[in-house]
């Protein structure tokens, strides 16, 4: 059977197995699909072992989506612009390894289709400046977004990102966000919601008509998405969509098949809300 794995570390409280094999499962595509960790120091080694034991293909997260660059022989230009691989494909012929970035086009899909929200001609606040943004400034600017500002809590990296894209883009500090008039969508890209916190910002940021959407994903709203909410947001959103999206294009870029992502969505979502508290 076809082997796929998703990579990281820690990795137990990794969904995607149960994602793949949900995939699979509705495809009918013959495949096993386990979570692999591999030490902080070894992702390479542990990547190779897998491909030299038959591996197909993996998905690979924190903390090695920089590092799997390495392993690759060829980028997508996705992948390229994000610096950061999260999908492996191994040519069964050549053996030649390819690396994509699924994470934009994932975010894109889960706002296009699960929140039937467009994004054309929209003001796009990002709040964070990380890997992750990275990886989604290209697939927001090919969605003809209006505006794409990026507001770090470091400035510096915000700018960089300006630099680093073709586009109408901006940047500046968080704390300077004050001064801008609201934006269509805000998306949360830093880390703080993992730790029970988020960035003080305006509730000006925000109308009735916005959208706020926190990359992080959970049973209860996040502090983000509970500001969001106080502050009068017309839509809020967490990253469980994205998530699926993300490998759901992965899925189609191993298999040529893309899966049927809304139910396996409301699978995931069932499953969070009844573990809630337990
Ligand atoms: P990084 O560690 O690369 O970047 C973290 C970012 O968060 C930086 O911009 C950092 O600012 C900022 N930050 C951290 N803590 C705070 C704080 N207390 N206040 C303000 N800013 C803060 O992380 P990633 O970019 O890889 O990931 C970002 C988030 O996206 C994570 O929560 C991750 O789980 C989520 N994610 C979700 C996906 C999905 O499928 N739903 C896919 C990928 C990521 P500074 O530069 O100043 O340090």
């Amino acid at each position: 059977m076809d082997q796929y794995a998703v990579f990281g570390h820690p990795i137990a409280h990794s969904r995607s197995p149960q994602i793949h094999r949900m995939f699979a499962q509705q495809t009918q595509e013959n495949l096993e699909y386990q979570a692999i960790l591999a030490p902080l120091e070894g992702f390479a080694a542990s990547w190779r072992t897998f491909v030299a034991q038959g591996g197909c293909g993996a998905n690979v997260t924190v903390p090695f989506k920089q590092e799997a660059l390495s392993v690759c022989d060829t980028l997508s230009t996705r992948a390229q612009q994000a610096q950061a691989v999260n999908t492996l494909i191994v040519d069964q012929q050549s053996g030649q390894v390819q690396g994509d970035n699924t994470d934009g086009v994932g975010l894109v899909r889960d706002i296009q289709t699960h929140l039937n929200y467009s994004l054309a001609n929209k003001r796009v606040l990002i709040l964070g400046a990380g890997g992750a943004v990275r990886g989604i400034i290209q697939p927001l600017l090919e969605q003809g977004v209006h505006t794409l500002h990026i507001a770090n809590r470091t400035p510096q990296k915000a700018q960089a990102l300006v630099v680093a894209f073709t586009g109408p883009l901006s940047a500046s500090a968080l704390d300077t966000l004050d001064q801008m008039a609201a934006f269509d969508v805000v998306i949360n890209a830093t880390s703080a919601s993992l730790s029970g916190q988020m960035p003080t910002l305006p509730a000006s940021l925000l109308t009735t008509k916005s959208l706020a959407y926190d990359l992080v994903y959970s049973a209860q709203a996040t502090p983000f998405m509970q500001w969001a909410q106080q502050a009068g947001a017309g839509q809020v959103a967490d990253g469980l969509g994205m998530l699926v999206e993300q490998a759901a294009e992965a899925f189609y870029l191993w298999r040529q098949v893309r899966p049927h992502s809304a139910p396996v969505l409301a699978a995931l979502r069932a499953q969070l809300s009844a573990n809630q508290g337990k």
